[in-house]
This record gives structure tokens, C-alpha cells and sequence, in this order.
């Protein structure tokens, strides 16, 4: 990690500290109280639980023209950013999913030719998955693809929890963390009244009703993979599945949701100020959700397709997009969600001692 990204946050957070007007708003400012100086672990600690509601921003009086150039929102997350790339295994591959929307353009373009070479028939006739691919094929690609991005993240996550100290994880901390998660309590601006996320500066819920969105359909649409698992190799039951089963009830609610929650975090994203966010990240933050976005909406535009001319083409892009957010999990602000929990659990566990 970067050892001027890492002063200027220590540097900020001392005036903070000295000031504390913003101690209500977030979980980083309650967790500001309880140290004198901040080391590198805890600035870490403290930039993984800032969620860049920019309150504070708008609140300080130490923003530039004041010679203290306050940006807290910026400077903790340039820290978070590298944070993530520092912890998870290759780097490399985070810089690079990091870098520009258009890595996961060009990966869905890639994934989808290879695809279509893999299944070498003539696909626009094809109305399900098995149709395109068989079910082994997809099992022997998919398998792979999604438990070795989640090995990698999970040697990430236990890499980070050594650096801020992390203890023995009990049940008690677990549902702290994850009911602050579930009602992302730290997008509520402190008294309830949202965050100032949009440039024009007024309180706002749209970035944690957004984010709720995105969160909860993303959630229902792997319970309704996971559903149709158990139902395929536990009963027999294979795919397509009628409109009244779980698996689809699950995935076209939970695809609905995730394309408002990204059409919704993707509009946000353009009235955001540029200059209150990672340095040069907001391309692959574009990049990142625009893919969730094209995952939920070719996934729902194939179950209105069923059984057209243009089905096996949808299903083309819909795996390949499925893949490609598989593969990137570790790598792109995908991982924000799991480091963020992570440091919800070590936060629980310090406010508990
Ligand atoms: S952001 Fe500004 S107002 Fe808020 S605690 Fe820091 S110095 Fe004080
Ligand atoms: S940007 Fe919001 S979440 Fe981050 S430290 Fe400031 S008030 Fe807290």
C-alpha cells in the first residue's frame, strides 16, 4: 500500500479527531472515538467501514479553500481501494479489473465468442440452457469458475483479518454485523436522513434504497441457483421450471430488483461528485455495475424469450456475463461487499471489548 495514500488519510483523520462535529454519521467515526493516534491497521480498519455517504464532507468546515484541505470520503477510500489489492492474491488482476469499464466489456465479448465456439451449434434456435450446452459442460465450466474466484477471495479476507487483528468470531458479533449489513445502517447519514451522495448536496435515501435493491436481488437471484441445484441432482427435477416454482419465483423477483437497484446505483453514479471517491476508480466502478446490470437484464430478457429466434443468443450473452462476474469477483468492487462485512464483524467484535 501506497505510504502517501496511507499518511494523507492519518493526517485527515487527526483533525477529525481533534474536531468530532461528525461523530453520529457513520461506524468510521464511532470507531474514531475510541483511539488517540491511528496506526495502519487501524486506518484500514476505519476506511473498509466508510461507506462514501459523503456526509462529512458536506458538513466540514476544514474543505477546501481552508489550508486543511479536508476530503475524508476521498482519503479513506484510496486507502479501502488499496486495501483490497494489497490483500487479495495476484494484484495484478485487480489493477486491471480496477482500471477501465471497458476490461468487462471486452470480457463478456471474449467469454461470448469462446462460448459460442464451445457449443458449435446452430444456437439461435436454443431455448434453454441445455439446448446450448450440456448440463455436464456447464458444471465442468462453471464449477471452476466460481469456486476458484471464492478460494481466492476467502484467502484475501483472511489475509485482511489478520492485519486489523481480527479475534474468534462469535454468534453474537456474526448478527451484529450482518443486521447492520442487512439494513446498511451506515448508508442513513447517523439520524435517518440519508446521505448527500448527488452533487446538488441535499440528504437523500436513493443511494441505500439502491444499494438494498442490488443487494437483495443479487442475494435472491444465487438462492434461486442454488435452489435449482438441490432440485436437480437431490430430486430429479431438471430445468425449465414453471413461473410457480422456487427457482423461478426467486430469480425473475430477484433479476426485477437487481436491474432497478444498478439502473438506479448507475444514475447515481453520474450525479456524483468525482472528486469525493477513489482517484481514478470510477470508470471500473461504472464497469462493474453496468456488468451486474447486463447480468439481471439478459437473464430476465431470456425468460421473455423463451422459445424465439433470438433465445440462444441471449443465453450466449447471459453465461458469458454470468462468467465474467464469476471470474471477477475477487478482483473488482465486487469484493467491496465481503470486506465490508469483514470489517463489520471486527468492528462488533472491538465495540464488544
Ligand atoms: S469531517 Fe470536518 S467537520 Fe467532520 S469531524 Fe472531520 S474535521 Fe470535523
Ligand atoms: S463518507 Fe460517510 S461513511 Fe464515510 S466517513 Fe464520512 S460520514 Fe462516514
Amino acid at each position: 500500500m501506497q505510504d502517501q495514500v496511507l499518511d494523507e488519510a492519518k493526517r485527515q483523520l487527526a483533525v477529525c479527531n481533534a474536531c468530532r462535529y461528525c461523530e453520529g454519521f457513520c461506524s468510521a467515526f464511532k470507531a474514531m472515538t475510541r483511539y488517540r493516534a491511528f496506526d495502519t491497521e487501524t486506518v484500514i480498519h476505519m476506511s473498509n467501514l466508510c461507506h462514501n455517504c459523503q456526509a462529512c464532507y458536506h458538513s466540514c468546515q476544514y474543505t477546501v479553500p481552508h489550508e486543511f484541505e479536508l476530503n475524508l470520503p476521498s482519503a479513506l477510500a484510496n486507502v479501502r481501494v488499496e486495501s483490497w489489492e494489497s490483500h487479495v492474491p495476484f494484484p495484478v488482476l485487480s489493477k486491471l479489473f480496477q482500471s477501465s469499464p471497458l476490461v468487462s466489456l471486452v470480457s463478456v465479448v471474449v467469454v461470448s465468442i469462446l462460448f459460442w465456439l464451445v457449443a458449435g451449434i446452430p444456437w439461435l434456435a436454443a431455448d434453454t440452457f441445455y439446448d446450448l450446452i450440456s448440463h455436464s459442460v456447464l458444471v465442468l465450466i462453471f464449477g471452476p469458475l466460481f469456486l476458484a474466484p471464492l478460494l481466492i477471495l476467502f484467502v484475501g479476507l483472511g489475509r485482511y483479518w489478520k492485519t486489523v487483528n481480527g479475534e474468534r468470531i462469535t454468534r453474537q458479533q456474526l448478527a451484529d454485523a450482518f443486521r447492520a449489513a442487512a439494513n446498511l445502517k451506515n448508508l442513513d447519514g447517523g439520524a435517518g436522513q440519508g446521505c448527500n451522495y448527488e452533487k446538488d448536496d441535499r440528504y437523500s435515501q436513493s443511494r441505500r434504497w439502491a444499494h438494498q435493491a442490488t443487494m437483495y436481488g443479487f442475494l435472491l437471484c444465487f438462492a434461486s441457483t442454488s435452489i435449482a441445484t438441490v432440485m436437480h441432482y437431490g430430486f430429479g427435477l431438471v430445468a425449465p421450471y414453471p413461473l410457480m416454482s422456487l427457482p423461478k419465483l426467486f430469480g425473475v423477483t430477484g433479476g426485477i430488483l437487481l436491474t432497478l437497484g444498478t439502473s438506479k446505483l448507475i444514475y447515481l453514479k453520474t450525479k456524483a461528485n468525482p472528486l469525493l471517491e477513489a482517484s481514478s476508480r470510477r470508470g471500473s466502478d461504472y464497469g462493474f455495475v453496468t456488468l451486474l446490470w447486463f447480468v439481471s437484464t439478459s437473464g430476465l430478457l431470456l425468460y421473455w424469450a423463451g422459445g424465439t429466434t433470438i433465445a440462444g443468443t441471449l443465453l450466449i450473452l447471459h453465461l458469458a456475463s454470468i462468467a465474467c462476474l464469476f471470474v471477477s469477483i475477487p478482483f473488482s468492487k465486487m469484493v467491496h461487499g465481503f470486506f465490508r462485512i469483514t470489517a463489520l464483524i471486527r468492528e462488533a467484535q472491538l465495540q464488544r471489548t
